[in-house]
């Protein structure tokens, strides 16, 4: 006997990451933030205070982010190369 499996769609929510601009799950994606002391960084839970944006565990889209300037449009706040490159070494930890 054939077991249905109900059609239920389940609603995920979607974010658009910054670099590629794809729309994926929020799980798929990393957010990163921008606390209320201006700081930058990786937030894995999706729990922290501030200003985020969504971008895919990936450094070829955190590059493409950084070109675009999106990063900092979303978070709207200049942020300097050591940021970025301390953001591309988190997220190569994240794949691992
Ligand atoms: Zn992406």
């Amino acid at each position: 006997m054939a077991n249905e499996v109900s059609p239920r769609v389940r609603k995920i929510p979607e974010r658009q990451c910054i670099g590629c601009s794809a729309h994926r799950p929020k799980s798929e994606l990393i957010r990163i933030v921008r606390d209320p002391n201006g700081e930058i960084s990786l937030d894995a839970t999706g729990k922290k205070p501030g200003r985020g944006a969504y971008i895919c565990k990936a450094s070829a889209c955190l590059a493409k982010a950084k070109k675009s300037r999106r990063l900092e449009k979303n978070l709207s706040v200049r942020i300097p190369d050591e940021v970025y490159e301390r953001l591309e070494r988190e997220l190569d930890c994240d794949e691992r």
